[in-house]
């Protein structure tokens, strides 16, 4: 079995070192002999996405989103029809930002979105920083007993789901889409989108295997995953929700 990952601007947006969740997937596909291509896409490369079955993008501050947003926007269209046929997507912080209907900074300058899910960011003058637990709105399909995300947020954007729409998690500690609602991320067809930067898919097995799930289930492959020794990682999510709950 292969997969084709796409990840969009490694070098622009790699907030707190988020592509360091491509070696989770990477590992946990190489331990099932799943064979997990993945292809950095930067500024003007062409791409066609429907090839892809997995879209990565991290976090980024204002000042990157700004400069890629005239390339991102040029790809708007395929990308959109892209998720609509279920392309799995991982985006987080900036990445989850830009493909709501715009950012908008402190100054009040907006940054267009893609406009994929209905979605707005608009910054506020507080940053929204520090150790997250939510408790996920849809275990389904996880095998493991853990229904929680952990995670570390830092962000200035709140973000406001359009009704209709389901979030990723509710909030149990931390400030999530925007400190107000209980909101964490959002659920839309194949789309995670999430504030938690940095080791997200270590400290959360069940939803790196999640998304795997998805991707395998839409190219019509046996997603039945076989399990992995996951005690270590279970033990410290584990011990993360006691600290902070
Ligand atoms: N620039 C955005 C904000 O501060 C996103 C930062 C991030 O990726 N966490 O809201």
């Amino acid at each position: 079995m292969k997969l084709t990952l796409y990840h969009l601007y490694p070098d622009l947006l790699d907030f707190y070192g988020d592509r360091g969740n491509l070696l989770t997937f990477k590992a946990r596909c190489r331990w099932r002999d799943i064979d997990l291509q993945i292809h950095p896409v930067s500024l003007g490369e062409n791409i066609d996405f429907t090839q892809g079955d997995i879209l990565f993008m991290g976090g980024g501050s204002d000042r990157e989103q700004n400069f890629l947003i005239q390339d991102l926007s040029s790809r708007a269209q395929e990308l959109k029809q892209a998720v609509e046929d279920g392309l799995v997507v991982l985006a987080i912080g900036g990445g989850y930002q830009l493909l709501g209907k715009y950012y908008q900074t402190v100054d009040g300058h907006k940054v267009p979105g893609l406009e994929i899910i209905d979605y707005y960011t608009v910054a506020g003058s507080k940053r929204m920083i520090g150790n997250v637990i939510a408790k996920v709105a849809n275990p389904a399909h996880s095998k493991t007993d853990l229904n929680t995300l952990v995670g570390f947020e830092n962000h200035a954007g709140k973000t406001y789901l359009g009704s209709g729409l389901s979030p990723l998690a509710e909030i149990v500690r931390g400030y999530g889409n925007n400190g107000e609602d209980g909101l964490e991320g959002v659920r839309y067809k194949n789309v995670w989108g999430t504030y938690l930067q940095g080791p997200l898919l270590p400290k959360n097995p069940h939803l790196a295997d999640n998304i795997l799930r998805a991707a395998l289930k839409r190219r019509d492959y046996n997603s039945d995953l076989r399990m992995l020794d996951d005690s270590l990682e279970i033990r410290a999510h584990k011990a993360i929700v006691k600290r902070f709950s």
